[in-house]
């Protein structure tokens, strides 16, 4: 039998192991993808540390997936061998249930599948996809270019055009990490009147050039006093894993504003006094299914959005995950393969 290189881990908590397995033939309704590129996403460490429940080890993480169309499962009637495929977090639906009749995929009451948690991801040679799950990748960009935006992408890119923001509208994003900094090119780029929030002085000429028309220092500057200068954000994209940082931008929310939340932390506080005498909502947002993240892709070709990104060869998995844990990656880890 044919044999691949797959990234294990073998129990919860449990290190990085590079195994040899073979090479998995895809199931009914499935494709196997010869994977070429994957993303290191800080949510993979949810299956690094065996932190969401039911998860059967050993597994193989990796959710932002990009790579070539290799073998096909019995029923699949959209993939041909040889096409250009990535996969994100969202890792498949059953098409029939409740929410999935109402076209609310993500929320799939039957059988949710998440890349790299339900089923082994990307951080492999070969892996297997279901057909629903995958998004056809636009030749124009490179696979290490295409895979950051598998989940990166298009959860920002999908969270700023459902906000209810408009062109011109005064559209904030809060931190200028690997969500933020897509964050604030695919807002510049989508019209608004773009705001990046960081700490410190030293981040304005990074945001400038992703494209913020304004930025905001939000360790010398009190930021919502700072929003409400220009009327209030219509939206704020809370990108920060720090309550304190949310709680201190909310109150620079405009009459009618959304604060969205793509950044996981446990708890924040809000003032709800502020909210209803606004009207303002605060909102969480899913990244997005297949078709988001195709959206996702063609939008970056055509308006030039790209994530930045440090590259690291399969074999350099461990150092390449503490990299991303560490914060300092400039912006998203990305994994080779070779392929
Ligand atoms: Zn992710
Ligand atoms: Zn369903």
């Amino acid at each position: 039998m044919p044999k691949m290189r797959a990234v294990q881990i073998p129990r919860p908590k449990g290190p990085f192991e590079i195994v040899e397995r073979e090479i998995p033939e895809p199931t009914p309704g499935s494709v196997r993808i010869k994977v070429q590129a994957c993303g290191i996403c800080h949510s993979d460490s949810l299956t690094k540390e065996g932190m969401l429940p039911g998860i059967q080890y050993p597994r193989v993480p990796g959710h932002e997936v990009v790579g070539i169309v290799d073998a096909i499962g019995q029923g699949v009637a959209r993939w041909k061998t040889g096409q250009r495929v990535g996969i994100g977090w969202h890792g498949g639906h059953c098409g029939y249930c409740d929410s999935c009749g109402r076209g609310d995929f993500f929320a799939c009451q039957t059988s949710s599948l998440i890349s790299g948690v339900s089923f082994d991801g990307g951080y492999a040679d070969y892996m297997i996809a279901p057909a629903e799950a995958m998004a056809s990748v636009p030749e124009e960009l490179s696979v290490v270019e295409a895979a950051p935006l598998m989940c990166a992408g298009v959860t920002t890119f999908n969270c700023l055009r459902n906000s209810g923001a408009r062109a011109g509208d005064v559209v904030a994003v809060l931190g200028l990490g690997g969500l933020g900094h897509l964050g604030v090119q695919f807002a510049a780029k989508m019209g608004f009147r773009t705001i990046g929030i960081a700490r410190g002085k030293d981040k304005e000429p990074l945001a400038n050039k992703l494209g913020a028309h304004h930025y905001i220092d939000s360790q010398s500057q009190d930021p919502a006093a700072e929003l409400l200068k220009f009327g209030g954000a219509k939206v704020i994209l809370a990108t920060v894993t720090n309550a304190e940082a949310m709680s201190a931008a909310c109150g620079g929310l405009s009459v009618n504003g959304v604060f969205m939340i793509i950044g996981a932390v446990p708890t924040m506080q809000i003032a709800p006094l502020q909210l209803l005498g606004g009207r303002q909502s605060v909102k969480g947002w899913y990244s997005g299914v297949a078709v988001d993240s195709q959206d996702t892709l063609s939008f970056s070709v055509l308006s030039g959005v790209r994530s930045m990104n440090e590259v690291y060869p399969i074999e350099q998995v461990t150092e390449a995950y503490e990299r991303m844990m560490s914060g300092k990656a400039r912006f998203r880890v990305v994994l080779t393969m070779g392929n």
